[in-house]
């Protein structure tokens, strides 16, 4: 007789490849990560949650600091932030990229050192500027011209701000069109072929109390080839050669930004961290002796291959519907904690946890259960023939741009999130309740 409880052995299926490394399938369907099972977190915590592995985020800081020794690698805060997260960054020996108020006040009221932050925006307000220097951030990354003057008068004839500018190489690479950054006639950056990233340059070195460290180049996100970041690496280091032609300068930084791609789904192809190491050092000291540059401190910043992989999203089904040619499994999430489908396309692999089906697979579309039709959470899957309401599907690869791009949309109010670690759960951002939504709401 097979118990519910009896733990079997991992299951080493190519199917869990894209899970967090400590996930385990049990013989009666229940899937333990971080050491705890996924229905016991739903149990425990209600649905739809977020699951985040601490020790899978820490591993993969760890493989960027083994991978990349002598580069400063900072964490882009965007793809998840809370208080937990900024911990474990910090202790990992990371930096944080921020860019707003609010993820930067968030950071250092945890305790994160300002001097290992940055700041970007492609429009940052003034009380993002003033917090980052009441705060006193590291760097911060220009974006356009009129930020330099702006900037200046910020920080006073007599303060010191190191500041970085961000270039747009004219290099297309990326997941999707909405998010490629590194071609021109965008809205990021300041374009090398057309003049305007030397101009600006220019207009920086005229502020003394801004003191330009090196280029900043963010090609795009989901890229998974080394390619793009070699051109990158080429395009940057040709202007470094042309500015210390024309004003004397030596650059002593370059930031390469992130982007780097991660599979969703098994099969995928993922961003191979040890050949961009390899290949970026050797193309970047290449480059530099032949335009007889030093070669500059390389920064780079992933946000996605961090904290992807790390997280999950367990939902309740709550209605199954059979059209003419197609499944629906409704589950009791969707786009107001992951608009990435509905943003991007994105397809992901979600499973059925918590219960073991013997029933053959059938294609059935997972869809939210929000006030749109293209609100969908994984269009076009395999799941058991006889999925039902109340069955638990448990979504991998959720850590990133999920809960970070959430909405209030049909005021759903958004996930808690738990951490697992060493067969333990703890609610790190709790659920957002009814209470929430109302004390927010003043007027009448
Ligand atoms: C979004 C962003 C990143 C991180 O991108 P990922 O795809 O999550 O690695 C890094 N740098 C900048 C400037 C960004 O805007």
């Amino acid at each position: 007789m097979t118990t519910v409880h009896e733990p079997t052995a991992t299951v080493a299926s190519a199917e869990l490849s894209v899970w967090p490394a400590s996930t385990t399938e049990h013989r009666h369907g229940d899937l333990t990560v971080g050491g705890v099972s996924l229905a016991e977190i739903a149990d425990r915590f209600g649905t739809p949650v977020y699951v985040l592995d601490e020790t899978e985020v820490r591993d993969r800081c760890r493989t960027y600091r083994d991978a990349f020794p002598d580069a400063e690698v900072l964490y882009a805060a965007k793809a998840f932030l809370c208080r937990a997260m900024a911990h474990w960054v910090e202790e990992e020996g990371l930096g944080l990229d921020v860019c707003s108020a609010g993820e930067l006040e968030l950071a250092v009221t945890t305790g994160f050192p300002p001097e290992r932050i940055t700041l970007h925006g492609n429009a940052k307000s003034p009380r993002d500027l003033d917090t980052a220097l009441r705060l006193g951030v590291g760097r911060i990354v220009i974006d356009s011209p009129s930020e330099i003057a702006r900037l200046a008068a910020a920080v006073g004839p007599d303060g010191h701000q190191k500041v970085m500018v961000r270039v747009v190489p004219g290099i297309s690479a990326g997941g999707h069109e909405k998010i490629r950054t590194g071609t021109d006639d965008q809205k990021f950056g300041l374009s090398i072929a057309d003049g305007y990233a030397q101009h600006a340059i220019a207009r920086i070195l005229d502020q003394p109390q801004l003191q330009l460290t090196g280029l900043h180049c963010h090609l795009g996100s989901q890229i998974t080839s080394v390619k793009p970041y070699l051109a990158a690496v080429r395009r940057t280091v040709g202007l470094m050669a042309r500015l210390h032609e024309q004003h004397g300068l030596v650059l002593p930084e370059l930031d390469l930004g992130g982007g780097h791609g991660i599979a969703y789904r098994p099969g995928e192809e993922a961003l191979d961290l040890t050949s961009l190491a390899r290949r970026v050092r050797t193309e970047l000291s290449d480059a530099c002796a032949a335009n007889g540059l030093p070669v500059p401190r390389l920064i780079i910043e992933p946000g996605r291959a961090i904290v992807g992989p790390a997280g999950v999203a367990v939902y309740h089904v709550l209605a199954v519907k059979r059209t003419g040619s197609h499944t629906y499994v409704a589950v009791d999430g969707g786009m107001s904690d992951n608009p990435r489908p509905a943003l991007y396309g994105v397809r992901y692999a979600p499973r059925l946890v918590g219960r073991h089906s013997t029933a053959a697979l059938a294609r059935v579309t997972v869809v939210g259960r929000h006030c749109e039709a293209g609100d969908v959470v994984a269009a076009d899957v395999e799941l058991p023939d006889d999925i039902r309401p109340g069955d638990l599907l448990a979504v991998p690869v959720a850590g990133a741009y999920h809960l970070s791009m959430a909405s209030g949309y049909n005021l759903v109010g958004r996930p808690p999130v738990a951490a697992v670690h060493d067969g333990l759960a703890r609610l790190l951002v709790r659920r957002e309740s009814l209470e929430d939504i109302r004390s927010r709401d003043v007027g009448l």
